[in-house]
């Protein structure tokens, strides 16, 4: 029988590189797959954006491993070559070749999140792990987007956002009930500083990359 830490190394993406500016990160990545398990089927790892924007997907980092028979065929069309099959979008590599098959490769997506931006903007752990969790959800849309669409832009990570955002309200609950690290007390006695962040004030919601 697995064990806990493995059933979740196996299905959880690598988040480690978060989790090591954020001891909660994990809440947030957690509470994405209970929302939507798919989504995260292709991310293999969730690393840090160390400046910018709130998070980053860059097609550039996409990994594909294809069965070695149905790459080779497609070498050999001409259409592909090894250095690109994984920068072009699956939907695409279906208009080329009809026995391409989503579920027999290994896709392995990198999204990148601003956790420190995210942490000097928020002023509870709630507030912190939430806006992770929706950063995750946006730049998961555009790589579930670039593959099924084969262009990704604003508009469905932004609604994802909002859907997921919904959900939570709906639902807070349940998920504070299952994440008690939601609603941790402040360690900090200095309540204006409780995260050892800075606090700032409530700023509007600045759209993500
Ligand atoms: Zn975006």
């Amino acid at each position: 029988m697995q064990t806990f830490k493995e059933w979740m190394n196996q299905k959880l993406p690598d988040f480690h590189e978060v989790e090591s500016i954020y001891g909660k990160a994990h809440v947030a990545v957690q509470i994405v797959e209970m929302y939507d398990p798919d989504l995260l089927k292709n991310i293999a790892t969730i690393a840090n954006l160390s400046s910018g924007a709130y998070g980053l997907y860059n097609s550039g980092e996409v990994e594909k491993q294809l069965p070695p028979e149905l790459e080779k065929k497609m070498i050999f069309s001409g259409k592909v070559d090894k250095n690109n099959i994984s920068k072009i979008p699956n939907v695409v590599l279906k208009k080329y070749f009809q026995e391409f098959d989503e579920s027999k490769i290994k896709e392995s997506d990198t999204i990148r999140v601003n956790v420190k931006r995210i942490l000097s903007q928020v002023k509870s752990q709630m507030e912190a792990i939430i806006q992770i969790a929706s950063t995750i959800v946006h730049e998961a849309t555009h790589a579930r987007e670039m593959q099924t669409k084969g262009y990704t832009n604003e508009s469905g990570p932004e609604a994802a956002e909002q859907d997921f955002q919904k959900w939570i309200s709906g639902n807070i609950k349940q998920i504070t009930r299952r994440f008690p690290e939601m609603n941790l007390p402040q360690q900090n006695p200095n309540p204006s500083n409780s995260m050892g962040l800075n606090p700032s004030p409530q700023q509007p919601q600045a759209p993500l990359v």
